[in-house]
């Protein structure tokens, strides 16, 4: 499970934010998770309880926002979706050039901390 650390450190971050803040508690915390990493919501929350246990974030709500996974041209700059051709090569439906790249949908980052 290589995101083990990656929470951990989102759990980190939102301590350091509350102790810099000078707050007393985090509230809640929201993340912005790629629907490329398949991440499991409820697993996600046990983790999070778990490594903010004895921590001023412990009872902490985290709120995910999965943000769907979405490619972009090089070539013509249009976004577009993966479509079914998932694992092969991807081509752009505009101009079906293959210079694209992943715009989103691979994220796993914090987009807000509430502290009291
Ligand atoms: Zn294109």
């Amino acid at each position: 499970m290589h995101e083990l650390p990656i929470l951990r450190s989102i759990v980190g971050v939102a301590l350091r934010h509350a102790v810099e803040a000078g707050a007393s508690r985090v509230l809640a915390v929201d993340v912005k998770v790629g629907e490329l990493r398949g991440l499991d919501a409820a697993w996600i929350q046990s983790y999070f309880d778990f490594v903010t246990e004895g921590t001023p974030a412990a009872g902490a709500s985290l709120r995910l926002k999965e943000s769907k996974a979405l490619f972009r041209c090089r070539s013509c700059g249009a976004t577009f979706p993966p479509g079914p051709h998932a694992g092969g090569d991807v081509a752009c439906p505009h101009c079906s050039s293959k210079h694209v790249e992943l715009a989103s949908g691979n994220e796993l980052l914090i987009e807000s901390i509430d502290v009291v």
